[in-house]
């Protein structure tokens, strides 16, 4: 066991991590931020919409930021944590290889997990041809033709968003009822829409092919779709007995019901984008350096704001 004792440990070494490491080291916190190197967006390689890292890899954004935070008092650990929780004044956190470690706080940016329709083929072009967000990726496939999947989560108002980057989209129901205000809205966009059940999607030079059930197929230049995601939140229980960190969060600096426990990037209340999920780190950064120098010498800051209402 390290012996230390941490002002914090990070669990999630993305954007909202690696921001929080930079505001606490910045702020002359101790600091051990434990990593196990599956981000959410690795399946796409590159990183878009962050000035000075538009089209960087996400293996390279790493790497400069951990290299930028040597000069601070952080120290990296490649590892999984298995589990967090309290004890009296401090927090107890479990990894898988490298034993346990106590902090005054634990910041929380472990992220979330996209979870994909169980449609063929679709993870192996995921990140790739197959997408979700369109400011991230359209640019690149612009003025090709797309396809829209909306046989799980409803895609409308994606498919009616990507009409900025491509005239020519299709909206595939694989067979699900579409409700009147879904079609209204594909309608108003001009999108038309295939009711047919998907039975597999393959690779194509032109980017992607739709296989349906009855053997037709059409080809696309990429196909986007909405997915529902997992919070990583496994390590926290029993400690969150929410189904979530969303719900415990109290203020949009990633303070949580729970003392000690502060949550960032898209785990929180956040947009879930890299920008915004670096930046929420940094808030919590803040909010973890004024609760500590509230515990150090009470009395001298006043008590943060009360909780807002969960939206
Ligand atoms: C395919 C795809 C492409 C995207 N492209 C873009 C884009 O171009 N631009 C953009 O702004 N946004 C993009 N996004 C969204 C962006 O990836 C997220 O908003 C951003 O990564 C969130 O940052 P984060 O730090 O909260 O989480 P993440 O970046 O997901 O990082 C969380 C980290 O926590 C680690 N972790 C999880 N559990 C544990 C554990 N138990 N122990 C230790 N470590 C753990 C993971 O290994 C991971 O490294 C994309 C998303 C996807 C799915």
């Amino acid at each position: 066991m390290d012996t230390q004792l941490y002002d914090t440990v990070i669990v999630g070494g993305g954007p909202a991590g690696l921001n929080g490491a930079l505001y606490l080291g910045r702020s002359r916190r101790r600091v051990l931020l434990i990593d196990s190197g599956d981000a959410r967006n690795m399946a796409a390689g590159v990183m878009h919409n962050v000035l000075t890292n538009d089209g960087a890899t996400i293996a390279d954004f790493r790497a400069r930021s951990r290299a930028q935070l040597a000069a601070y008092d952080v120290t990296f650990r490649d590892d999984e944590v298995v589990s967090a929780e309290r004890d009296g004044d401090h927090v107890v956190v479990t990894t898988k290889e490298s034993g346990t470690f106590r902090a005054r706080t634990l910041l929380y940016a472990a992220g979330v997990r996209s979870v994909l329709p169980p449609v063929p083929g679709l993870a192996d072009l995921w990140g790739k041809t197959v997408l979700e967000c369109p400011y991230c990726h359209a640019w690149e496939v612009r003025d090709r033709s797309f396809a829209v999947y909306g046989g799980s989560v409803p895609s409308e108002c994606l498919a009616a968003t990507l009409t900025v980057w491509s005239d020519r989209i299709t909206y595939l129901t694989d067979r699900r009822e579409l409700p009147q205000d879904e079609l209204g809205r594909l309608t108003a966009a001009g999108v038309p829409v295939v009711h047919d059940r998907v039975g597999e999607v393959k690779s194509h030079p032109e980017g992607v092919e739709v296989v349906f059930e009855d053997g037709r197929s059409a080809s696309y230049g990429a196909l986007f779709l909405h997915l529902d995601t997992e919070p990583r939140v496994a390590p926290l229980r029993p400690w969150l007995q929410a189904p979530d960190l969303e719900s415990v969060q109290t203020d949009e600096r990633g303070r949580t019901g729970l003392p000690r426990l502060y949550v960032a990037g898209d785990l929180g209340r956040n947009m879930q984008q890299a920008a915004m999920a670096a930046a929420s780190g940094g808030l919590a950064g803040m909010a973890i350096n004024a609760d500590l120098i509230r515990e150090d010498r009470p009395g001298s800051l006043p008590e943060p704001p009360p909780p807002a209402p969960a939206p």
